[in-house]
């Protein structure tokens, strides 16, 4: 594993809805360029913990750093993205009219509203920005086919690929591997080990085949804190996490 020191920290962060503590004390170290899984039961927090992350639930207390120099918590949605924080939910939200290539370009425009005119004033360089995410998620054969019949994994790819289109520093997926089949899954390991390195990237997961196949560390959430940490094959084993979780 190559180590380049911690590029996101939470500490002693808590969050309550309504007098409810969804998250409590929860202390987070992601290093650059690591691929993180997090699991818990349904409850833990870990939506909460991606939706703290990205800027839209705001903490009751604690802090949350990225890089050296940028307190998350003074900064809005739009910012915090800006830094290069990606995050790709469950449901794929690409535009099923457009292509694969015209889908990436859109990705890189800021202003979503001006696609008749993006092809032709595409630069090389964004060109070849879009050839490199096509080879990296695999879509470089269907570029000229429309989102709409893609298949399921071949959408989620699609996704992760246009955030990739930004150069993102740190990556969270949620489920990605929901409603895969056994080879989608596979193909979807290969992509993000293969990322992760260039990125940072932390995947919420229910799926245990697939968090053993990809998973340098885990860290399990329970009632809103980290519950256990370490590989997968310690963690697997300790008896608070199997008594909460991988107990059924
Ligand atoms: P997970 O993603 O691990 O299933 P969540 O982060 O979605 O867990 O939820 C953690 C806890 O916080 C749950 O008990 C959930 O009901 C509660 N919760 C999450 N969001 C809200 C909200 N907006 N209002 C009230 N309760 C919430």
């Amino acid at each position: 594993d190559v180590r380049h020191g911690p590029i996101l920290y939470l500490e002693d962060v808590t969050v309550s809805f309504d007098g409810f503590r969804a998250i409590e004390r929860l202390n987070l170290t992601i290093d650059d360029g690591e691929l993180r899984c997090i699991i818990g039961p349904n409850g833990a927090g870990k939506t909460t913990m991606m939706d703290i992350i990205t800027g839209k639930t705001r903490p009751d207390a604690g802090r949350v750093w990225f890089g050296s120099r940028h307190d998350l918590l003074t900064m809005n949605e739009p910012e915090i993205a800006s830094l290069g924080i990606g995050r790709k939910f469950q449901k794929p939200t690409t535009f099923e009219a457009l292509t694969v290539f015209e889908n990436l370009e859109l990705a890189m425009a800021a202003d979503k509203r001006i696609l008749p005119t993006l092809t032709a004033r595409t630069t090389g360089e964004v060109r070849s920005r879009i050839e490199e995410v096509m080879t990296t998620i695999g879509l470089v054969e269907l570029r000229h086919r429309p989102a709409g019949i893609l298949s399921h994994g071949q959408k989620q790819w699609l996704e992760i690929g246009m955030l990739l289109m930004q150069r993102p520093r740190l990556l969270l997926v949620d489920e990605p591997v929901a409603g895969m089949t056994e080879q989608e899954m596979e193909r979807t390991a290969e992509l993000l080990t293969g990322l992760a390195g260039q990125q940072s990237v932390v995947v919420v997961e229910h799926d245990m085949g697939f968090v053993r196949s990809i998973a340098r560390t885990v860290t399990v959430l329970h009632q809103g804190s980290v519950l256990a940490e370490g590989r997968m094959d310690q963690v697997s084993l300790d008896p608070r996490v199997v008594e909460v979780y991988l107990g059924a």
